[in-house]
């Protein structure tokens, strides 16, 4: 007799879902632009917009 014999695969780790992709810390931060009072969102150093920046 000549059986064969199946080979039971390995448990494949299910991948339905990628792993989670951490995203870089944020450096942007909300200031108030002195010269016109807007509020917007920046990563420079200085405070005014990008219409008041000189
Ligand atoms: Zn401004």
């Amino acid at each position: 007799m000549n059986k064969k014999r199946i080979r039971s695969q390995a448990p494949v780790t299910c991948q339905c879902q990628p792993p989670a992709v951490e995203r870089p810390p944020s450096i942007l931060r909300q200031v108030q632009c002195p010269g016109c009072g807007k509020f917007f969102r920046t990563n420079r150093h200085v405070d005014y917009c990008f219409n008041c920046a000189p």
